[in-house]
């Protein structure tokens, strides 16, 4: 028996951060991250508070990759004023904060169980609507992805106007990362309807509007757009769950600290060519795997779909590398990481391919990996 349900209720389009002035709550924490604060971004949300009367305490020490400490400083925060309410504001690492400190302050006291609103303000992890938290463990260069329905948040709000400040790179590696979840859940051995429904529409509206919203900070509609696509992947993928790509990004986000989405991007090619088993060399043939079939419905979507698979694919993967060459997006590790030598690369590539096959994330691969594979990949994106 298999199960699809939506927990997280979306309020969103236009003035949807209206939705703050209905809330019914005494006071609320917010967590969030410094540019948000520094922008004044964080004013949007505030201001709205105080006509609805209700009071708030900001946290504002999220970093990228949120590492356990920032957590732990979190819950003590979360647990001396014991908000009913709190909101999540930024990009996947300060609403993954919000939700990891939100489990955690609940666990360690059972008579609190504030209510979770996350407000994502980077169109990309779709993590408003997942029970999935990504923290990261510095000292051991390891990124831990919690999965667990607890950390679903309660309500995510979308408007637009909080990304219209994203810059154009975060802008292409989030709007990627929206890319490789619904192609991941798409392909994932945990694949349904639902959430197939769900990723076509993410890689339709992606394929559509990734490039516009890209090219312009004003191009409202596109943003708009790529705001729902990286909320419709996130619906799919925490159906579906993803793969091999997430689970080899993680690695690369937690020893070398290269940007969530951009890791996806780098990868994502790779790993269509492993997963379908069609390469630059490869003649049709009768049988492929089935995920084949399902990388041609996209590549369709997308307008790619050429005379037949082994065509298709090739376009599928030509396609993908040309969006990331045209939103500058670096086509090697070595390319992202200027300051790394080969050699600690290649030094990191045999932990790296064991963690990547322990990752929860590998579990759903279309195409189960052996550890020789994933350091082959790793090398050729060097
Ligand atoms: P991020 O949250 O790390 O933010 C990236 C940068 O963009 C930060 O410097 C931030 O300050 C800035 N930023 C955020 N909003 C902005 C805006 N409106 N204008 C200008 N700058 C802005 O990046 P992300 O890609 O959103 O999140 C990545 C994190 O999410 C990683 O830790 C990743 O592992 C995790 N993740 C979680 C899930 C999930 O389901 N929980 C899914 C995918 C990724």
């Amino acid at each position: 028996m298999k199960d699809f349900h939506i927990n997280t209720e979306i309020f969103f389009g236009e003035n949807a951060l209206d939705r703050l002035t209905q809330l019914q709550f005494k006071s609320v924490l917010i967590i969030t991250d410094p540019f948000v604060v520094n922008s004044g971004m964080a004013t949007l949300l505030t201001a709205r508070l105080e006509r609805a009367r209700i009071e708030y305490e900001l946290f504002t020490d999220v970093v990228p990759d949120p590492p356990v400490d920032k957590v732990i400083s979190g819950v003590a925060a979360a647990l001396s004023k014991k908000h009913p309410c709190i909101i999540g504001v930024g990009g996947g690492s300060a609403i993954d904060t919000a939700k990891a400190v939100r489990k955690f302050a609940t666990q360690m006291d059972e008579t609190y169980k504030p209510y979770l609103i996350a407000i994502p303000t980077t169109s990309g992890t779709g993590s408003e609507v997942t029970c999935f938290a990504v923290i990261s463990n510095p000292a051991e260069g390891r990124k831990y992805p919690l999965a667990e329905e607890e950390l679903l948040p309660d309500e995510a709000i979308l408007d637009e106007v909080l990304v219209k400040s994203v810059p154009a790179s975060v802008t292409a590696d989030t709007g990627m990362d929206v890319m490789t979840h619904a192609i991941e859940a798409y392909v994932s051995t945990n694949n349904n309807e639902f959430s197939g429904a769900l990723a076509e529409k993410a890689v339709e509206i992606s394929g559509q509007f990734l490039i516009r919203s890209y090219s312009s900070n004003e191009d409202t509609h596109a943003r708009r757009k790529m705001h729902i696509a990286s909320c419709l992947a996130g619906l799919a993928f925490n159906s579906a769950s993803l793969g091999l790509n997430h689970g080899m990004a993680h690695q690369l986000g937690a020893r070398f600290h290269i940007p969530h989405g951009r890791a996806n991007a780098i990868l994502l090619p790779f790993i269509i060519e492993f997963n379908s088993g069609i390469g630059l060399t490869n003649r049709s043939q009768k049988d492929y795997p089935p995920c084949v079939r399902k990388y041609c419905n996209l590549a369709r979507i997308l307008g790619v779909s050429n005379m037949n698979e082994v065509t298709t694919i090739r376009a599928l993967i030509s396609y993908l590398h040309f969006l990331n060459a045209e939103m500058g997006i670096p086509s090697k590790v070595s390319d992202a990481c200027p300051n790394l030598s080969k050699e600690d690369y290649e030094a990191a590539i045999d932990a790296m391919a064991d963690a990547a096959l322990r990752d929860g994330c590998t579990a759903t691969n279309p195409r189960i990996p052996i550890k020789n594979e994933v350091m082959d990949m790793y090398r050729k994106i060097w």
